[in-house]
């Protein structure tokens, strides 16, 4: 079978290279080099962890995509790839989802680790945390370096004899049940039998249709200096954390060579991928600063190294979006990673290649179907 995968993210990369292991001719297509800078998949770090609340699917695909990294890391002998950090989700006693979470680990075999705020503090003083807080402790779970991890996906997908072009594909005309070609802007047409899109923020840009179903938001990052001296914020000392006690939901990162990273996994403003990136404005790093220094009262007036902008591509609910276009049954439409995407990399691609085969059954949450109304209830 003839594939061409439009998008080099950790999406399509892990697509074509499972195609080209299965032994097809497959072509990845990006307008530029696999995860640039522009795209989702760039970046330093993602979190690699597999508590999803009460969101089985996901932590069931997770354990399945961890297992997939981390054969793939030893193969291609990139151990910096993935660093076993541990993650901490941490929550108010009250949240239900840490109790689901907790069961889905013991039905599935999840190694985790349950404690309380006094009972974390005194693990890791670095923190300073509500009284009532507890928190779920992933002791397989890690830190991944995101764009090397993609590079070396698309490297591996070469080295299987899958075509790497460097194109911008303009937006298919979709006049038939099925797609024969699609046109790129310097007029080379790249023809195949399955087309997967797996364009990220672009989608909507592709396919006008999916306006309202994928919506790309603005997410700030931020990088601050730890205390020279104290091994207190490196990888050794301090695991990823994920602090569900703010409304913003705050998460890090220790120190992996820039500086100790965080974020808020709360939606920021709609954002236009192809849009210059302005920098994070003043109220923006108090926001990050404030919350560090309450936090980890040894971060007080932490200074800031460096901001970055990203973009999440969201789907309203959280939800992956894998499915075949209404109007060309050979047109398959493949993101959504919704600020989660880029752990379930290798499973999303399994799947795909299951549904393009016609095997296995297809997950309603991922159907275009399911990704009606507003930004709502989200996947954490
Ligand atoms: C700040 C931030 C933090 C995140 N944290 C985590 C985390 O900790 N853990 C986690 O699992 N996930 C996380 N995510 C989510 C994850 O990174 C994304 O879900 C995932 O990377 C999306 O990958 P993708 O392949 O769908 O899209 P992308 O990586 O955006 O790739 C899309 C590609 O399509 C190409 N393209 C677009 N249009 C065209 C066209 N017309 N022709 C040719 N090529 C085209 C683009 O150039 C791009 O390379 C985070 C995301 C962000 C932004």
């Amino acid at each position: 079978m003839e594939v061409a995968v439009i998008g080099a993210g950790v999406f399509g990369a892990w697509t074509a290279l499972l195609l080209g292991r299965a032994g097809h001719q497959a072509t990845l297509i990006d307008r530029r080099e696999p995860a640039n800078e522009q795209s989702s998949s760039a970046g330093e770090s993602r979190v690699m962890r597999s508590a999803y609340g009460p969101d089985e699917i996901y932590s069931a695909m997770a354990r399945r995509s961890l297992q997939l990294w981390t054969s793939f890391f030893r193969e291609e002998n990139c151990p910096e790839c993935f660093r076993k950090t541990g993650v901490l989700w941490i929550a108010p006693s009250t949240e239900a989802s840490v109790e689901q979470a907790r069961k889905i680990f013991e039905r599935l075999g999840i190694a985790y680790d349950w404690a309380v705020a006094k009972t974390i503090e005194q693990r890791y003083p670095q923190f300073s945390l509500q009284h009532d807080s507890v928190g779920i402790f992933e002791p397989d779970a890690g830190a991944m370096r995101a764009e090397r991890s993609v590079q070396a996906v698309v490297a591996a997908a070469i080295r299987e004899g899958v075509r790497y072009e460097m194109a911008e594909i303009r937006a298919p005309v979709l006049n038939h049940s099925r797609l024969d070609s699609v046109e790129a802007s310097d007029g080379r047409r790249f023809s195949a039998d399955q087309f997967v899109f797996a364009c990220g923020s672009w989608l909507p840009k592709l396919f006008s249709a999916l306006g309202e179903v994928i919506r790309p938001t603005r997410q700030d990052l931020f990088y601050f200096a730890v205390p020279n001296g104290l091994d207190f914020f490196g990888p050794d000392a301090l695991p990823i954390w994920i602090d569900q006690t703010e409304a913003n939901i705050a998460y890090g990162f220790p120190d992996l060579g820039k500086g100790l990273k965080m974020g808020f996994h709360r939606l920021g403003p709609p954002f236009d991928p192809d849009e210059p990136r302005v920098l994070s404005g003043r109220e923006e790093i108090a926001e990050a600063a404030g919350y560090l220094a309450r936090r980890f009262p040894l971060l007080q007036n932490a200074r800031l190294k460096a901001t970055q902008v990203c973009h999440y591509e969201n789907t309203p609910n959280g939800d992956f979006l894998i499915d075949t276009h209404p109007q060309a049954r050979n047109v398959w439409l493949v993101g959504g990673g919704s600020g989660h995407g880029f752990k379930h990399g290798p499973a999303v691609a399994e799947y795909v290649l299951d549904v393009i085969a016609g095997a296995g059954s297809r997950e309603f949450r991922f159907s275009l179907e399911s990704k009606q109304g507003d930004l709502g209830r989200r996947v954490l």
